[in-house]
């Protein structure tokens, strides 16, 4: 938590929504100055938030609308803060809670929640005293609804987001590679915390470890050529997954997330989501909106890729695309259950923007609840990443499996319920829209793009 101090009271120059803070001398040679600590002041005049920094650094500040938040901008910096140091209690403030993370690669960002309409006052980064630490201060003073929004208009759009990079290691197919490729992509990162969970468990952290490892064991079997959306704490934005999935040529995208339910520590199990124009209940619904926040988060301003539907073509492969994202989804939760707990409804489907590829097969799987503290404490376990990663790799060998061995009818993936279907048995589509599928159609080849 922050210090809170009451009563301070500040004048500040009100300067225009854009503010540059002062010019530095260069700092080519210096490391990553690095945050050590955070301190929050309140008073008359509005609300400070500094930050203490091992050396000077330039930041830039704007607002964004709906929902109300001040960005500031920075080169990389070193977080060296509690994670739950954004989390300000409710009080006196104009700050409801703040983040702070990579937002891309040498940019570092803080995004504040404002509490109500503020316009930044004051950006600066002065010296604390004759060596070279620094203390970068922002201060915010409280406005009315009509200047705030004067000010989010003011501000220059973000320049577009470089697209994610694939880690070192993990090879790019976009020229032919001779194994498909599946697209591994840990959810959130950087700016964008994810879920907060029992002990201060972070979403990004606990996702990231687990892909890591898929993506390890996925590329050791040799079957497969692997792209993970982000190889460090960093951002990554939902529609730059996506592309990261197209531009490979995936042949399966699986996005990795934790989710946590307020008031619910009874609820636990991992969940198998796919895309669907509708919702397939109100807490599929839920998640959806949740995750599909993520940019909104990290203070990026992106719209979903709307696609021209009117195209036949375009629909043909989004509904055959579909239907094998049903039929790995059905394939996970059956190996998943041998190993792990399932939600007490596995498979759901729900508009995920992050499953958006119309031409990549594509899940999302919940691990679990970091609300839950029984998955809190499996979530983070070794022992339990191995095995529920193996698990995950027995469903990708089974779902290429038809693929691989020409002609022949793949044996029928196990069901959660721990019955095997039949010969001829059909595929359940969990969203209820798609073509139903027979296990004779499932050795399909690979999808025209
Ligand atoms: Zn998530």
């Amino acid at each position: 938590m922050v210090a809170s101090t009451a009563s301070l009271l500040w004048l500040g120059t009100l300067l225009p929504a854009h503010a540059e803070g002062p010019v530095l001398p260069p700092a080519a040679e210096q490391a990553v100055p690095m945050a050590v600590g955070a301190k929050l002041d309140h008073g008359r005049a509005g609300t400070r938030l500094s930050l203490d920094l091992s050396s000077a650094l330039v930041a830039k500040a704007y607002v964004l609308e709906a929902t109300d938040r001040v960005i500031i901008d920075l080169p990389e910096v070193n977080f060296q803060l509690d994670p739950g140091a954004g989390r300000v209690p409710a009080g006196d403030t104009l700050i409801r809670s703040f983040r702070f993370g990579l937002f891309a690669p040498g940019r570092s960002r803080i995004v504040i929640d404002l509490a109500a309409p503020a316009t930044v006052a004051r950006l600066s980064c002065d010296p604390i005293a004759d060596g070279d630490p620094s203390r970068l201060a922002v201060e915010l003073t409280k406005t009315d609804r009509a200047a705030f929004h004067k000010a989010v208009l003011a501000a220059a759009p973000e320049p577009p987001l470089a697209a994610a990079v694939a880690p070192a290691g993990s090879q790019s197919a976009t020229t032919g590679s001779s194994t498909p490729v599946i697209v591994i992509d840990p959810g959130h990162g950087g700016v964008d915390p994810g879920a907060s969970g029992l002990n201060g468990v972070l979403e990004k952290d606990v996702v990231f470890d687990f892909a890591s490892k898929l993506a390890e064991k996925l590329q050791a079997s040799g079957r497969y050529t692997v792209v993970m959306t982000r190889a460090d704490d960093t951002f990554v934005s939902l529609n730059n997954r996506v592309k990261v999935a197209r531009d490979a040529n995936a042949a399966l995208f699986v996005s990795i997330h934790a989710d946590a339910l307020a008031g619910a520590a009874t609820v636990t199990g991992a969940t198998v989501y796919t895309s669907s124009d509708k919702a397939s209940d109100a807490e599929a619904a839920r998640v959806a909106e949740a995750e599909n926040r993520a940019d909104s988060v990290a203070g990026v301003e992106s719209a979903p890729v709307v696609p021209d539907v009117s195209d036949i073509l375009f629909d043909l492969t989004r509904r055959e695309t579909r239907t094998y994202s049903h039929l790995f989804q059905r394939t996970l939760v059956g190996y998943w259950q041998k190993i792990a707990r399932l939600n007490k409804n596995p498979e759901r489907a729900a508009g995920f923007r992050v499953l958006q590829a119309p031409d990549v097969p594509s899940v999302l799987l919940e691990l679990g609840y970091l609300s839950s503290e029984k998955d809190a404490k499996t979530l983070t376990s070794p022992e339990w990443r191995d095995g529920a990663t193996a698990s995950i790799v027995n469903a990708v060998d089974m779902f290429f499996a038809p693929r691989q061995s020409t002609g022949s009818i793949p044996p029928a993936p196990p069901q959660h319920d721990g019955t095997a279907p039949g010969p001829g048995a059909q595929a359940r589509t969990s969203a209820g829209e798609g073509p139903a599928m027979t296990s004779r159609d499932q050795p399909g080849p690979a999808i025209n793009r």
